[in-house]
C-alpha cells in the first residue's frame, strides 16, 4: 500500500502561511495584487482562471481578471500588457495557455516584465532558470519539489526518470531534480521501450497528458510516482498513471485530482508574493 501524497492538504497549510504573511504586510503596504489575461472562452481555461481568483482570494490578494474576446488582436493583447507592465498596483501577470492560434504564444509572453512573470514562461524567466540565476520558476515543477519534500522523498543519488519534456513541466522538473542531484533520465514519444526505462526509476514524473497511460507493469517496487497528467475521461478527471494498478505496487503516489494541480495554484501565490516583496522591498 503506497503513502497517498495530497497536494490538496499541502496547500492548504502552504495557503494558510500565505494568508498570514498577507496580514501582516498589508497593515503598512498596499494590497499585493494578481493580473491574469484570458483570451476567448475555452471551458477548461474559464475555469482555470476562475481557480486562481478564489485561490487569491482566499489568501487576501487581490486580483483581477481581464477577459478579452477570442479574436483579439496581438496588438491589443499587448498594449494590455504593456499597461500592466507599468501598473505599480499589479505584482504578476498570467497570461492564460493556450491562446488562440492567431496569437503568437512567445511574442505574447515576451511582453511580460520579468519581475512581473509569476508562471516563470517568458524567455527571460526560463534562460535564468536554466542559468540557475534568480527569478520566477515555472509553477507545476516547483509545486513537484514541494510535494517530495513534504513526502521526506531522499532525491540525492536517486534515478529520477521523467515522462515528457515540455517546456511547462517535463523540462524544467529534469532540471530541478538534477540540482537536487538525482541522476535524470528524460524520456518522450520517440522513446523506445519505455517501459524498460520507467521500470528503473526510483523517482517517476509522469506529464504526458495520456489518461492511465503509465501502468503497473511501467513502475518497478517502492517507486516514488508524480502524476501531472489531468484528463478528462467520460466527465470524470483522471492522471497520465493508471492508479489503482500502480499504487499497490510503490511506496508515493499522488492522485489525480488532489494532486499536483492545487500545488500549481499554490506556488502560482507563492511567486506572486515573491513578486510583491521584490516590488515593495520587503525583505525577508
Ligand atoms: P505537452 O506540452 O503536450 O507535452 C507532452 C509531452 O509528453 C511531450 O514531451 C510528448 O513527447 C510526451 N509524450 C506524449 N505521449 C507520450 C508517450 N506515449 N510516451 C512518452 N512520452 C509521451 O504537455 P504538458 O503541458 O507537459 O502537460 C502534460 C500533462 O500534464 C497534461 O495532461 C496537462 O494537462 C497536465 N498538466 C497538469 C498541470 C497541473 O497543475 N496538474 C500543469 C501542467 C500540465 P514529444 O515531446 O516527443 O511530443
Amino acid at each position: 500500500m503506497a503513502r497517498i501524497i495530497y497536494g490538496s492538504e499541502l496547500s492548504v497549510k502552504l495557503k494558510s502561511d500565505m494568508a498570514h504573511q498577507v496580514e501582516q504586510y498589508t497593515r503598512i503596504h498596499r494590497q499585493p495584487k494578481l493580473a491574469v489575461v484570458l483570451v476567448g472562452d475555452d471551458p477548461a481555461s474559464m475555469s482555470y482562471v476562475k481557480g486562481k481568483e478564489k485561490a487569491c482570494d482566499a489568501i487576501g490578494m487581490a486580483s483581477k481578471t481581464y477577459h478579452l474576446d477570442g479574436s483579439t488582436t496581438l496588438d491589443t493583447l499587448l498594449t494590455l500588457i504593456d499597461g500592466l507592465n507599468h501598473d505599480h498596483t499589479v505584482d504578476g501577470i498570467l497570461v492564460q495557455l493556450p491562446l488562440p492560434d492567431h496569437l503568437d504564444e512567445q511574442q505574447v509572453l515576451s511582453k511580460i516584465d520579468p519581475s512581473k512573470d509569476v508562471d516563470g514562461l517568458t524567455p527571460i524567466s526560463m534562460g535564468r532558470f536554466f542559468a540557475n540565476q534568480p527569478g520566477f520558476k515555472p509553477c507545476t515543477p516547483l509545486g513537484i519539489m514541494a510535494l517530495l519534500k513534504e513526502a521526506n522523498v531522499t532525491i540525492e543519488g536517486k534515478h529520477a526518470v521523467v515522462v515528457g519534456r515540455s517546456q511547462l513541466v517535463g523540462n524544467p522538473i529534469a532540471q530541478l531534480l538534477l540540482r537536487a542531484n538525482a541522476t535524470v533520465t528524460m524520456c518522450h514519444s520517440r522513446t523506445v521501450d519505455l517501459e524498460e526505462v520507467t521500470k528503473t526509476a526510483d523517482i517517476l514524473i509522469v506529464a504526458i497528458g495520456k489518461p492511465r497511460y503509465i501502468g503497473a507493469n511501467h513502475v518497478k517496487d517502492g517507486a516514488v510516482v508524480i502524476d501531472v497528467g489531468v484528463n478528462r475521461v467520460d466527465g470524470k478527471l483522471c492522471g497520465d498513471v493508471d492508479f489503482d494498478m500502480v499504487e499497490p505496487k510503490v511506496s508515493v503516489i499522488t492522485p489525480v485530482p488532489k494532486g499536483v494541480g492545487p500545488m500549481t495554484i499554490t506556488m502560482l501565490l507563492s511567486n506572486t508574493l515573491q513578486a510583491y516583496r521584490l516590488h515593495e522591498g520587503i525583505d525577508v
